[in-house]
């Protein structure tokens, strides 16, 4: 039996206002409220998070995310926005070394290493987004490139850490692109993500962590994607901006849960 509860987060990069967030959710919630066995994470654009977060206070059903956040914890920083304050909008996961991120706004992997610790020191749940581009797929490097960036963003990482991670195989050829890893190339690459922790950690955080996937996942591919028993959820960028197409990847989250368990 797999222990490890299914994920299906929507990451709305800077799509969708302030305004927009409650006729989202009162569609989206009518779709998923019979909905259990998976956990579902919203992570708007940090303007819309204090209208999510009021909206749902009283939901357990879907909890709240940041895109973003400073690895430093206060002081001149003009425009960074900090865990303390996310944490003050009832914001418990963020999202840590997204591709996007990396590319457009230069973050390292020196970047991402401190991101991740202060998430754990802010008692978050990090999503750390982990990925190959085409070319270094191409080269046969994919592996070699998962390895250094899971190395360095978890160095020093305590086991509690670890098992506090969410680890989200993110190809930066699939994100955006319509071009979707198939379920045996993602599984391929999850396997190796878990062989890495147990080498990095231990067998039984390695057992434990939940590994996702990112990358063009519509309600199309969902069901293929989560019925493999290494891949614990999604990341879902462009499909989740529309309230039904997220409820039914959701949706093929909870009947894949079932199929795993069984
Ligand atoms: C993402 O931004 O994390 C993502 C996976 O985007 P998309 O689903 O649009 O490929």
């Amino acid at each position: 039996m797999n222990p490890r509860k299914k994920i299906i987060a929507a990451n709305w990069k800077m799509n969708l206002t302030s305004s927009e967030v409650q006729p989202y959710l009162e569609t989206f919630l009518l779709e998923v409220n019979h909905i259990d066995g998976v956990d579902v994470i919203l992570i708007p654009s940090f303007t819309s998070i204090p209208k999510a977060s009021e909206l749902l206070e009283k939901n357990p059903k879907v909890r709240l995310g940041a895109q973003n956040f400073s690895a430093h914890d206060k002081g001149a920083f003009t425009g960074e926005v900090s865990a303390r304050m996310l944490r003050d909008l009832f914001v418990r996961y963020v999202l840590v070394g997204h591709s996007e991120r990396r590319q457009h706004f230069g973050e390292t992997d020196q970047i991402v290493h401190q991101k991740l610790r202060m998430a754990h020191r802010s008692e978050f749940r990090p999503i750390l987004c982990v990925g190959e581009t085409q070319e270094e797929r191409k080269a046969g490097k994919a592996k070699q490139v998962l390895e250094h960036q899971l190395k360095t963003a978890l160095a020093d990482s305590s086991p509690e850490d670890f098992a506090n991670t969410i680890i989200a195989y993110e190809p930066i050829w699939a994100i955006g692109t319509g071009c979707t890893a198939t379920a045996e190339q993602a599984s391929e690459m999850h396997h190796f993500i878990r062989e890495m922790i147990k080498s990095l950690a231990s067998k039984e955080v390695a057992a434990k962590i939940r590994l996702i996937y990112g990358g063009s996942v519509t309600p199309a591919n969902a069901c293929e994607l989560l019925k493999s028993p290494d891949i614990d959820g999604a990341l879902v960028g462009g499909a989740s901006l529309d309230p039904r197409a997220f409820a039914e990847i959701v949706k093929a989250g909870c009947s894949a849960a079932v199929e795993v368990r069984s």
